[in-house]
């Protein structure tokens, strides 16, 4: 017997997207709309599972284009709550804080998570309006046919742990690039609306999570008087990496699994859902998703490497000179960090050495403590089972 996906054009398969984040629903949206029969797989019970109602910020300076606008123009309406953030207080290495100011928001401010009003939700009730079925507890290990593979982080090359608590403490973004707190990265403090979040995003030196943890919080308490109440510890990782290709077994790979993520900062909302958006277009108007993806993703992920090797070659003078140039008087911040993250001379200069120095994914020093639930140990534990077993099939025959 004829197998029923034989009878049909390719055009009208129905699409299965692994993961439900942002990457995988953005995607599935696109999709819907465009009148292709969409199946979201995820694997857990709920969207937003591996955060916790955490603030994260969409970066609103990768592109000259406003993110939410650049959203909505795409299709996808930001039904989730979010501010615009116009100022944040940066604290070199010394402590000296440097006030950076824009008129156009640096970024918006958004939870992440499965309560509602959160990006995660915003996504999926947009995706269901749009009759996108979303199959949940359907943790997939081959697939067949038309299928995008969204499925995040594949392992842990950054980390982020810390607090979410209430507090009395004004409204407000701080971060700190004192190395003591975060090696590698940088510490951060956002506060909205009586909650808050404060971690340490490390890049190095995971095995000494809790001693930069506990940096951090001494260091945002002590210097802006900041009071905790009914704090929880939270923790996640994520990927960044050079992908060299984002297709895996012919399928197009988005988001965090293929390794988008900003080098420099960790920032990977945007790329989860652009890149989503450009896969989900790709696949409707018949084109080369490898090519649209060396065309419009790969030079920003060089950028982000250069950057990150030049972040990680200057001293913490060099650090300071350049939050006082984010901060200077009469700057647009938006427009210096733009110039940033386009490929321009230092950084096309900087990527051949940083794409050696990067070449393999960084071998961290595991954690020694026995029956230990650091960030590190967890993400061992979550994400080495998931790659392991997963494997697509990309002939249509599912062989399981
Ligand atoms: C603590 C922390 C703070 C961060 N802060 C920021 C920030 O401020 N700004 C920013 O831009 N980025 C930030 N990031 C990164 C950002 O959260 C990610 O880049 C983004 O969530 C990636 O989206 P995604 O859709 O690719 O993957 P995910 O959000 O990880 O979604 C993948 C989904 O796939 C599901 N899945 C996995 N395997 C399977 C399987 N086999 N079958 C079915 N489903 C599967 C998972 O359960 C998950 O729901 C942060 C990350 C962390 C950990």
């Amino acid at each position: 017997m004829q197998n029923r996906a034989e009878h049909k054009p390719a055009g009208e398969e129905p699409v299965t997207i692994v993961g439900a984040g942002p990457s995988g629903l953005a995607c599935a949206i696109i999709l819907a709309r465009g009148g292709r029969k969409v199946e979201v797989r995820e694997w857990k019970d709920s969207v937003g599972h591996r955060f916790h109602g955490d603030f994260q910020g969409l970066d609103n300076w990768s592109n000259s284009e406003d993110c939410l606008v650049e959203l909505a123009a795409s299709g996808i309406t930001p039904e989730f709550e979010r501010t615009p953030v116009h100022q944040t207080t940066a604290f070199d290495g010394k402590g000296k804080a440097h006030e950076i100011r824009s008129p156009r928001p640096l970024y918006y401010l958004l939870r992440r998570g499965s309560a509602p009003g959160s990006l995660d939700r915003g996504l999926l009730a947009q995706a269901e309006a749009e009759a996108v079925e979303v199959r949940f507890n359907d943790r997939v290990h081959r697939t067949h046919g038309p299928t995008i593979l969204a499925a995040g982080p594949r392992r842990a090359n950054v980390i982020a742990a810390g607090y979410l608590f209430e507090t009395n403490h004004e409204n407000g973004s701080w971060f700190s690039i004192d190395q003591n707190l975060a090696p590698g990265g940088y510490a951060y403090l956002l506060v909205h609306q009586g909650r808050g979040t404060l971690a340490s995003c490390m890049y190095d030196n995971f095995d000494r999570q809790a001693n930069h943890v506990q940096l951090a919080r001494t260091f945002f308490c002590e210097k802006l008087g900041l009071e905790m109440h009914n704090e929880r510890k939270f923790g996640g990782y994520g990927t960044w990496s050079l992908a060299q290709f984002p297709l895996q077994g012919g399928h197009p790979v988005i988001g965090e699994q293929a390794g988008f993520q900003d080098a420099l900062a960790g920032f990977g909302l945007r790329y989860a859902m652009s890149s989503g958006i450009l896969a989900a277009r790709c696949l409707l108007e018949g084109h080369d998703y490898a090519a649209a993806w060396r065309r419009e993703i790969l030079p920003r992920l060089k950028t982000g490497i250069a950057n990150r090797l030049i972040f990680e070659t200057m001293g913490s003078a060099a650090h300071s000179w350049a939050l006082r140039g984010l901060a200077g008087a009469g700057n647009d911040p938006v427009n210096r960090l733009q110039r940033l993250y386009a490929p321009q001379g230092l950084t096309r200069l900087a990527y051949p050495f940083a794409a050696w120095r990067y070449r393999k994914s960084r071998q961290q020093r595991a954690c020694s403590q026995v029956d230990c639930n650091c960030v590190w140990c967890r993400q061992q534990r979550a994400i080495i089972p998931k790659v392991s077993t997963f494997t697509s099939q990309i002939d249509g025959t599912d062989t399981s």
